[in-house]
């Protein structure tokens, strides 16, 4: 089956998107990376304006929610008191850079960000779900993460230049990097001009780039991310399925005591150099929790295509995670409509809600045959171990 049509572009501070509980709007910050004063703000406007709701994305970003049209104005001003708004719409719309999380100030990573940043006038238009990663540490870590164009070390220290989904990058140097990623972007925005609006590079039929080029090398393959708890940076938590209040993000910061931190691509954060920090249950620091192996979307009534309340359900699956051996390493999808938003991939167990109950795909997308359908939930806690 295919997928049903998703939303072909992401909300921005300047272009907020109306979801089931209201206008959500997405702030960037610059490097991935907040001070406190601009997350004590976040907190602050998602509780003023909108319902005190904050997602974290898996593009590095913090969504706030439940915004009507008179105060997202208000939002939006607070914002840029904060500098948390690009200048221009455009600029925000092509500021989806994710950085390799452990980067260093004036790093290779970093310095690369920055240059991309200055040059981004010279990008051409994009489609909304288009991004950028700076993945040059010495073992990429990004590689699982959505992102079109990456710049990534090969395993013998060169700097490659990549299309999504091609094994083998060019050669680049630091100098010329961000000239040859602005010009692969302008290929493949004239390559994309007849097709639909949401393609994406790993869509293309042909790699932009040519394999057989004399600068072309060998992408070094990796499992690698930055799993939760203590770093070499400071400390990497995550709230429980993407969403805190604004309450507890407040909390965690003046407990935390940090004075940066870090959104990363695990909708995660990374609290810079706090080391040790006894942290509320509404945050996951281990990486084997079992609600870190379920992806949930928002559901109802947070998003108005959902045919059920996802998050709720995936707080009762959770403990049967941890308590059944049998379902040690499965990964869940819970999605609230057939779109599978959270996890465009397979998982090993996908219950998509419906007007009754829930279907149930194995080792599928949310878009496929279900194998049984509008199963009740209170079942599906009872034979968890048995699908
Ligand atoms: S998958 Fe979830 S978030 Fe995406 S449209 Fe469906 S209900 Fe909404």
């Amino acid at each position: 089956m295919s997928r049903p049509k998703a939303q072909g572009w992401c909300p921005t501070a300047f272009h907020p998107m109306m979801s089931g509980d209201g206008m959500l709007l997405r702030v960037r910050p610059q490097f991935n990376r907040l001070s406190l004063d601009q997350a004590l703000g976040l907190c602050k406007i998602a509780e003023q304006f909108g319902n005190g709701l904050i997602d974290f994305t898996s593009r590095a970003a913090v969504q706030i929610r439940g915004l009507t049209p008179a105060s997202f104005a208000k939002a939006f001003s607070a914002l840029q008191s904060l500098s948390l708004v690009s200048q221009t719409a455009s600029h925000e719309a092509l500021s989806g850079v994710l950085l390799s999380p452990e980067w260093q100030e004036n790093d290779l990573t970093h310095r690369l960000t920055k240059a991309l940043y200055d040059r981004l006038d010279e990008l051409p238009e994009l489609p909304g779900k288009f991004g950028f990663a700076m993945d040059t540490g010495r073992q990429p870590v990004l590689q699982s993460c959505s992102a079109d164009i990456r710049l990534e070390t090969s395993k013998d220290g060169r700097l490659l230049l990549i299309e999504d989904g091609a094994d083998f990058g060019l050669s680049v140097s630091q100098d010329t990097a961000i000239s040859a990623l602005i010009s692969l972007a302008h290929r493949f925005s004239k390559a994309v001009r007849s097709s639909k609006p949401n393609t994406r590079m790993k869509n293309l039929p042909l790699p932009l780039q040519n394999a057989q080029d004399e600068h072309a090398y060998k992408r070094q393959v990796s499992g690698a991310s930055l799993p939760l708890g203590r770093t070499a940076l400071g400390f990497h938590l995550a709230p429980a399925f993407g969403q805190t209040t604004s309450q507890d993000f407040t909390n965690l910061l003046i407990q935390s005591d940090c004075k940066f931190l870090r959104l990363t691509p695990w909708r995660g954060l990374l609290l810079e150099r706090v080391l040790d920090l006894s942290i509320s249950p509404v945050f996951i620091s281990d990486e084997h929790d079992p609600k870190r192996r379920i992806q949930v979307c928002p559901g109802a009534p947070a998003c108005q295509s959902a045919k059920g309340n996802t998050r709720g359900f995936a707080a009762q699956i959770a403990p049967q995670l941890a308590a059944n051996p049998a379902l040690n390493s499965k990964e869940l999808h819970i999605s609230g409509c057939a779109k599978g938003c959270a996890k465009p991939q397979k998982a090993d167990l996908t219950f998509v809600a419906q007007n009754r109950g829930f279907d149930l795909i194995v080792k599928g997308h949310a878009w496929d045959m279900p194998i049984k359908t509008g199963l009740d939930p209170d079942i599906i806690l009872q034979n968890l171990d048995g699908f």
